[in-house]
């Protein structure tokens, strides 16, 4: 018998399963899993990648200043303060390796990111699930939860897979009424679908126990490079740092991703399409009986009349070259998560499901 074993907590893990992307024996299929911008990232950060083909025998920046220089431009904040990853995964991963350990507890909600879990696990920290109210992240709940071994607490806002949020009056009281040794998380993976919102930019520059986490996965199209930021107190940034990969992100995921920063024009142009086209699935939905909280991300999480409901639904929409997103991992059997698509997309599946729910819903051939 071998003695070899991993770090305690590992083998909790239960892995991530990404969203589906095909179908066996159907052509013309539509991912709608995974919460991709159906039209991809710009022309400027395409550009920007096939150029990047003529240096790639060079090592790329350490220290992401280009990068770093364009967000901090765009989004008026301060490049001093902003760290790049590979994915924001990397840096919630990079946020638990330096904060939390054997004996600390990792605080996130009922509903929320899977990654989580996984990184406070993979540290030997200890994941506590807090409740939701009715899919909305509550602040009286994660302030009853914590306790002196409470090192982070990570909130997606919005959050996904419900696509709920709480407002800045709601996030100020959590970050104020946290324990001194804890630190709040902000995954704002979707901030840059909901209009006026910084993310928590600001209550990151007011406080010293916030950071916010942002990507270039979902708004700008560019899941398959994997770049991410956080955006924290100096002393944070100094920490990571000194733990992150000095060549973590590739010099052709920094050049195309600058690009795409700078493309203000193509983001807005594709935040105004999520908008029209989220309400009108959300709507076409509801007609057919299939209800939804108001989302202010790019997907809608549909609800069934239960989880064998969703799963006909799920099958026939597979069968029918749609590609969604079951979160009964999310503790949400019930439901389907949908990303919106371009129009054809979300005509599609809003028809589909109209077909499913009219034959009664049970996955009969209407
Ligand atoms: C998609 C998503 C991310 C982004 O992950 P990347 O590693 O940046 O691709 C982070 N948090 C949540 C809640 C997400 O849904």
């Amino acid at each position: 018998m071998t003695k070899i074993m991993p770090q305690p907590g590992i083998l909790e893990i239960a892995p991530y399963v990404g969203g589906a992307s095909h179908v066996e024996g159907v052509s013309n299929v539509i991912k709608l899993s995974s919460n991709e911008n159906p039209f991809g990232p710009s022309d400027a950060a395409k550009e920007a990648f096939s150029r990047a083909v003529h240096e790639l025998h060079r090592y790329p920046s350490t220290d992401h200043a280009g990068l770093r220089k364009a967000i901090a431009e765009v989004h008026g904040l301060e490049a001093g303060r902003i760290v790049c990853g590979v994915g924001s995964d990397e840096i919630l991963s990079l946020l638990c390796q330096a904060y939390a350990g054997p004996g600390d507890e990792v605080i996130h909600t009922e509903h929320g990111f899977a990654i989580y879990k996984i990184a406070a696990l993979s540290n030997g920290a200890t994941p506590v699930e807090v409740r939701e109210r009715e899919r909305v992240t509550d602040v009286d709940a994660i302030l009853s939860a914590c306790t002196d071994a409470t090192k982070l607490v990570f909130v997606a806002n919005p959050n996904n897979p419900t696509g709920t949020m709480i407002g800045e009056a709601e996030l100020t009281r959590l970050a104020d009424g946290l324990p001194p040794q804890a630190m709040l998380v902000l995954d704002g993976a979707y901030a840059e679908y909901v209009d006026g919102y910084d993310g928590g930019a600001s209550l990151v520059e007011s406080r010293d126990n916030v950071v916010m986490t942002r990507t270039f996965s979902k708004l700008y199209g560019l899941g398959g490079l994997r770049v991410g930021w956080g955006y924290a107190p100096v002393q944070v940034i100094d920490v990571i740092n000194r733990i992150r990969g000095p060549f973590n992100l590739s010099q052709a995921a920094l050049v195309t991703a600058e690009a795409a920063m700078r493309d203000t024009a193509w983001a807005d142009k594709c935040r105004a399409e999520n908008t029209r086209l989220r309400a009108w699935l959300a709507e076409a939905l509801a007609e057919h009986g299939v209800v939804s909280d108001t989302s202010t991300a790019n997907f809608v999480l549909a609800r069934f009349a239960d989880k064998a409901q969703a799963e006909a639904c799920d099958t026939y929409l597979q069968a029918n070259g749609l590609i969604v997103r079951r979160v009964a991992s999310y503790k949400l059997p019930n439901c389907l998560r949908i990303t919106v698509g371009d129009e054809p997309g979300c005509r599609r599946v809003a028809h589909a499901v109209g077909q499913f729910m009219g034959a009664g819903g049970s996955g009969a051939e209407p």
